[in-house]
């Protein structure tokens, strides 16, 4: 079986820590817009350029680039004779972009099986956010106080320098939040009144919250 998700929930809910422990389990690819986006900001090109200004800002990038960057990796993606099914994680972050996702998964003939919103407070993001760390080689993830490195400021792995993302700045985190809130939020009803939403409380440490989508997942795999 095929398996398209989406995680939604607020910057720091731990969408991408979820993702990828369920993308190991069950073999899944995943799609972060996110990620797309710095790559593009890494590359040191005039669009990255752009996009950092707004990404630092804390505002949204524009749909048309966003799905533009999402249909082809999506593509590329699906055409894999292993692909078993793709997480989306960071689209859609708007109202708008649920159709443009629709879309995207026609044009491959994918269809959407469930959305999984992790509910998290603001208080929790906050804090979470603004004591994350990424090794500027491997992009591990580390938290100063969850999952700190053996030693400060360095990766475990490579030993590289640990430095956090320009949008994890507090003032930032809590404009991001307040983002998700107008923008991101209605989108929960929205994939509600199609029947495919799931949701539980996001405000645990990573492992329970590992648990508790893959119990979710496990459901909708029986059904
Ligand atoms: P993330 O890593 O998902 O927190 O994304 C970082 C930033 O990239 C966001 O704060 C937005 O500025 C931008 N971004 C990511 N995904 C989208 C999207 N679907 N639509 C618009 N902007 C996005």
């Amino acid at each position: 079986m095929v398996l398209n998700l989406i995680f939604l929930g607020p910057p720091g809910a731990g969408k991408g820590t979820v993702a990828q422990a369920v993308m190991d389990k069950y073999k899944l690819v995943q799609i972060s817009t996110g990620d797309l986006l710095r790559e593009e900001i890494a590359s040191g090109s005039e669009l990255g350029k752009k996009l950092a200004e707004v990404i630092n800002a804390g505002q949204l990038v524009s749909d048309d680039l966003v799905s533009e960057m999402l249909s082809k990796d999506l593509a590329k993606k699906v055409s894999d004779p292993n692909f078993r099914g793709v997480i989306f994680d960071g689209f859609p972050r708007t109202q708008s972009q649920a159709p443009l996702l629709e879309n995207i998964l026609n044009e491959v003939n994918q269809k959407l099986n469930a959305v999984i919103y992790i509910e998290s407070s603001k208080e929790s993001v906050v804090k979470r956010l603004s004591s994350r760390w990424t090794c500027e080689k491997c992009k591990k993830v580390y938290n100063t106080v969850s999952f700190p490195p053996k030693k400060e400021g360095v990766c475990d792995d490579d030993g590289s320098k640990l430095i956090q993302r320009e949008d994890d700045k507090p003032e930032t985190i809590a404009k991001r939040y307040d983002t998700f809130i107008e923008k991101t939020s209605p989108l929960i009803n929205y994939y509600k009144s199609k029947g495919i939403l799931y949701k539980y409380d996001g405000n645990v440490p990573p492992l329970a919250s590992i648990k508790a989508a893959e119990e979710i997942i496990e459901k909708i795999v029986k059904d």
